[in-house]
This record gives structure tokens, C-alpha cells and sequence, in this order.
């Protein structure tokens, strides 16, 4: 079952100056930078009631992100959805014809397990579904 919207992807090119931007537009700091080497990403998190914004910046030029930005420019990267039972959902997805990015949950920031849907078959969007790992 799809929960809720639990963050916003955003693709910046410099985080630092991001962090900066987004701290004057939400009046509050982000909680925590974390590095995902396998996805060659730096992110920030900022919380906004129970919901959060994720900013992205590549540290690779393989990366993703890199690729993102290259072709659109800066702006909203995904959307992620909280999901009770990630395998689950996956599965269940498949099924009603959702082309997924990764056929296996991987490791994603903030102690999450993620997979990704391609946009071709969400109308455009980047859709990350996620769990939370139990501890
Ligand atoms: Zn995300």
C-alpha cells in the first residue's frame, strides 16, 4: 500500500548554495547531508511537517543526477512514496504494467530501501517508492 508522499527530489547543481536558498524559503535549516556513493549523489534533507524535500547534486558526472540536469536543468528530479511493503509493492506494480527502474530494492539515503519506476509509464515522473529499513 502507497502511504504518502514522504519526500520531494529536487536536482540542484551546487547544494551548498541550495541549502542556502531553500533555508530562506522555509525559514528553517535542513537536518542532515548525506553522500550515496552508488548513486553518485550528495543530498540534504529538509522536514516540512511529515513530509520532506530532498535536494540532489551529482558527484559524478555518470551519476543520474548529472544526466538529469544536462537535459532539463535544475528542478523536481522524483517523487517518492512511503510504502508499507516495498517487495509488495513492487510486485504488485509489475503486475499492472509499471516499467521498474531496478528490479531489486537497493539502499537509499536516509535508511531507506527504494526502487524507482521509469516516467515513460508514470506520465513523466520519476517515481521512488520507499521504506523504511527496520532497525
Ligand atoms: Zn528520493
Amino acid at each position: 500500500m502507497i502511504k504518502k508522499i514522504e519526500h520531494i527530489g529536487i536536482a540542484v547543481k551546487n547544494i551548498e548554495h541550495s541549502n542556502e536558498l531553500f533555508k530562506k524559503l522555509f525559514g528553517k535549516e535542513h537536518y542532515k547531508v548525506e553522500k550515496v556513493e552508488s548513486e553518485g549523489v550528495s543530498t540534504s534533507f529538509f522536514l516540512l511537517g511529515d513530509t520532506k524535500i530532498e535536494l540532489l547534486q551529482a558527484s559524478s558526472d555518470t551519476s543520474a543526477i548529472a544526466k538529469f540536469i544536462e537535459k532539463k536543468g535544475e528542478g523536481i528530479h522524483h517523487i517518492a512514496y512511503e510504502v508499507d511493503n516495498i517487495d509488495n509493492e513492487m510486485e504488485r506494480l509489475k503486475k499492472e504494467g509499471f516499467e521498474l527502474i531496478n528490479q531489486q530494492p537497493k539502499d537509499g539515503a536516509d535508511n531507506k530501501r527504494i526502487c524507482f519506476l521509469h516516467p515513460k509509464t508514470t506520465n513523466g515522473i520519476l517515481v521512488e517508492l520507499c521504506q523504511e529499513k527496520t532497525k
